[in-house]
């Protein structure tokens, strides 16, 4: 019997027990915002962890935050010897369900029907929690030993940045250069998808101020509103067909994605809309913009384009004050389509599936950045079971056929890079 043929056997044989735990996790529901449960949810986690022989610890994050407590949970398999290390990584906070009348399952039942596993937070993520854990088991239990270590942490906030989750995974060197040598984030990218990185974020909050004055006599104010306008119109006809031509050779998904863009997110002028209104010209308005860039581009560059339009729309318009405040910046970043931690769940996909992996990044970020920047570990991609289409949306699932084709190829995967 070969390895992966015994792989196969072992998870078959616990594929009830996989996806009876996942429905546990389900079942806490953990949704950010405001970050509720957290508590609960890792030390289920850090529990099988611990039942599984892994030496387990609660990291908090260093500064007060407010709302609920933030807690994640890490856990770490000594092999033989104390290199390579492996670390899979998820997270699990989840999105709000949303309108409950657009379900058919319960959102947080956990309820398995026609072969999955339906509820919020199944895809994203805690199936690839779930796979990640079970895949290092299903090794035990086929009677294999790695080499190397496995490390496993399960996180909080990645759908809101992810700082008090992984990103204090990496300041507290939980994951870094000096320990870690391969990352799987376990992020639903689908059974035969490997995603090895994420375009650029950069979010400008954009404030124009004028004048009020008696919405009967305008020309006597400075209308903030009406310059706003102006100056998105000037973006969407300037600086949009320049960002539709830039084109990126990452294999971002969808390809309709693989361009430069820009969003205006949020808006906000005048008088609240639910209050009686007053005639008042918009002394203030507040724009926010979403600015996707590729990697080809230097986030220095789209800062200075981004300036350089604002102050074009001042330099026609003296009467208006201009100012622009950065909200966030991400760097795009890949990792070799054939680094190790690539090349192993290639191969895998390819034993378990029998075709090839495709190779893709992705439009959003995710917590690959904190990785790689913070953590300063390069060989890092994203793989899991689910697919993004049923993310953050009513009745959300994951195949069960899925959750153990991917537990087989993290399997195989980590025989591959821990020996
Ligand atoms: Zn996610």
């Amino acid at each position: 019997m070969s390895d992966a043929d015994r792989i196969r056997a072992a998870v078959d044989t616990q594929r009830d027990e996989c996806a009876a735990f996942l429905a546990e996790l389900v079942r806490i529901p953990t949704v950010n915002p405001p970050g509720d449960r957290y508590e609960d949810c890792a030390r289920l986690i850090g529990d099988r962890l611990t039942a599984f022989g892994y030496a387990v610890q609660y990291v908090r994050p260093r500064a007060p935050r407010d709302g609920p407590p933030r807690v994640n949970v890490f856990g770490r398999l000594q092999g033989q010897v104390a290199r390579p290390t492996l670390h899979f990584n998820g997270h699990f906070d989840v999105v709000p369900a949303g309108d409950l009348a657009a379900w058919t399952h319960t959102p947080f039942g956990g309820e398995i029907a026609d072969g999955r596993l339906w509820g919020r937070g199944t895809g994203d993520q805690k199936a690839g929690i779930a796979a990640s854990i079970y895949a290092i088991e299903a090794i035990r239990r086929a009677g294999l030993a790695l080499r190397g270590c496995v490390e496993q942490s399960a996180t909080v906030d990645e759908e809101s940045g992810g700082f008090a989750g992984v990103a204090e995974l990496c300041d507290q060197g939980f994951i870094s250069a000096g320990r870690t040598d391969h990352v799987i984030i376990t992020e639903p990218l689908d059974v035969d998808r490997v995603c090895i990185g994420h375009r650029g974020v950069y979010w400008a909050e954009v404030t124009a101020r004028g004048v009020t004055a008696h919405g009967s006599m305008p020309d006597l104010g400075r209308n903030a509103a009406q310059a706003m306008a102006r100056l998105v119109t000037r973006i969407e006809h300037e600086l949009g067909p320049k960002l539709e031509a830039r084109i990126t050779a990452m294999p971002v998904e969808p390809p309709a994605a693989r361009h430069a863009s820009i969003s205006l997110n949020a808006l906000h002028a005048g008088q609240p809309i639910d209050v009686e209104q007053t005639p008042m010209v918009p002394d203030l308005c507040v724009a926010i913009f979403d600015r996707r860039f590729i990697a080809e581009e230097s986030s220095g560059d789209v800062r200075r384009e981004f300036d350089a339009i604002v102050a074009q729309e001042a330099a026609d318009d003296g009467d208006i004050r201009w100012s622009v405040r950065e909200l966030m910046l991400v760097e795009p970043t890949a990792t070799p389509a054939d680094g190790p931690v690539a090349q192993a769940l290639r191969s895998a996909i390819q034993a378990v599936l029998g075709r090839p992996a495709a190779i893709i990044a992705s439009p959003g970020t995710y917590d690959q950045k904190h990785v790689v920047r913070r953590g300063g570990v390069a060989d890092c991609v994203a793989y899991g079971p689910g697919r993004l289409e049923t993310a953050h949306r009513p009745d959300e699932y994951v195949d069960l056929e899925d959750l153990a084709n991917a537990t087989q190829v993290m399997a195989l995967a980590a025989l591959a890079l821990l020996g």
